[in-house]
């Protein structure tokens, strides 16, 4: 059988084509132009300084896992399923598939994908979905003027550049099709691969749908609290039908957390994190018991659902 390489040239087409079979179901080919004034820290060019351009992908979560999670049926597969299993498993071979085809031509392809887990020195704005954050506060530059390891991009930014979404008030990329149920991977490459433009239109109009929906009260007017988020994702609040009533008895806060009405710091948050377990943890990613509300409200308002 031949190899793509032996019969074809490596285009925009072509990526577009493989990455539609392999199963995104958008991808799209941006310059590094947003990126420019970047932090080192954030910007594409640290991690490939002769990159080109910026691949992104987007693969669907099922409508149907938020579905179970809206009717109280299953808690647990939208993590295992809809997060675990597309980021750990499906986005891993779906990157290596494409990145072979374009290190096969002869260019770099730097894969990437979301690190839920790990922050750059300083950033507080990555959603701790799983267990605990990683922030490489002791980190440093092997030489001035370079990067302070690791380079971890924003994907907002990079869904933008690639056409491919835009990020919502609920920290969430948002795309006119899947709203915000889709996961984003991306290609950092020096390919000179032609490119579509930014994603122009903002689909969030500051409906606060997902503001009003979340039972942590973790999205204002600065956007996503990350700490307060990771709090009621993980079910400290009157919704979560797992609870029993042992949950922080003799707590004084108790009413408060349960209420949405406390706010947490990193410090106070892993204190009550770390007596929660409703359900077991898929691989370090903590099952969602919010129900995903706020995903869940931005979704029927871009599809202008009751
Ligand atoms: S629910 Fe409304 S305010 Fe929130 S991200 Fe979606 S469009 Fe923006
Ligand atoms: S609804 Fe859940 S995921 Fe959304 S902001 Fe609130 S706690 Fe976080």
């Amino acid at each position: 059988m031949e190899r793509l390489v032996d019969i074809l040239e490596l285009t925009s087409k072509l990526i577009k084509e493989k990455a539609i079979e392999f199963g995104a179901a958008v991808c799209g080919i941006g310059t590094l132009d947003i990126f420019e004034g970047e932090n080192p820290q954030r910007d594409p060019k640290s991690i490939l300084p002769g990159a080109k351009c910026i691949v992104g992908f987007g693969i669907p979560v099922p409508r149907g896992l938020y579905h179970a999670l809206e009717t109280g049926g299953q808690s647990y597969t939208y993590t295992s399923v809809g997060v675990k299993m597309i980021e750990e498993d499906y986005a891993e071979i779906f990157l290596f598939k494409i990145g072979n085809i374009i290190e096969d031509f002869g260019y770099d392809a730097c894969l990437q994908r979301s690190v839920p887990n790990l922050r750059i020195k300083g950033d507080k704005t990555t959603n701790p979905e799983v267990v605990d954050t990683y922030e490489l506060i002791h980190a440093e530059a092997v030489a001035p003027g370079k990067p302070v390891p690791d380079v971890l991009i924003d994907f907002g930014k990079a869904a933008k550049a690639c056409g491919i979404g835009h990020e919502g008030k609920s920290g969430r990329i948002i795309n006119d099709k899947y709203g915000p149920y889709m996961r984003y991977m991306f290609i950092i490459t020096d390919a000179p691969l032609e490119c579509n433009g930014e994603y122009e239109t903002n689909h969030c109009e500051g409906c606060d749908e997902c503001s009003k929906a979340c039972p942590g009260n973790a999205i204002d007017a600065n956007g996503l609290d990350t700490w307060q988020c990771a709090v009621y994702y993980k079910g400290a609040h009157r919704s979560n039908r797992f609870m029993t009533d042992d949950f922080l008895a003799g707590d004084p806060e108790r009413d408060d957390i349960l209420d949405g009405k406390k706010r947490f710091d990193a410090e106070s948050a892993r204190k009550v994190i770390r007596q929660m377990h409703f359900l077991p943890s898929t691989k370090g990613y903590a099952a969602c018991l919010c129900e995903k509300a706020c995903d869940r409200a931005c979704y029927k308002h871009i599809k202008g659902e009751k």
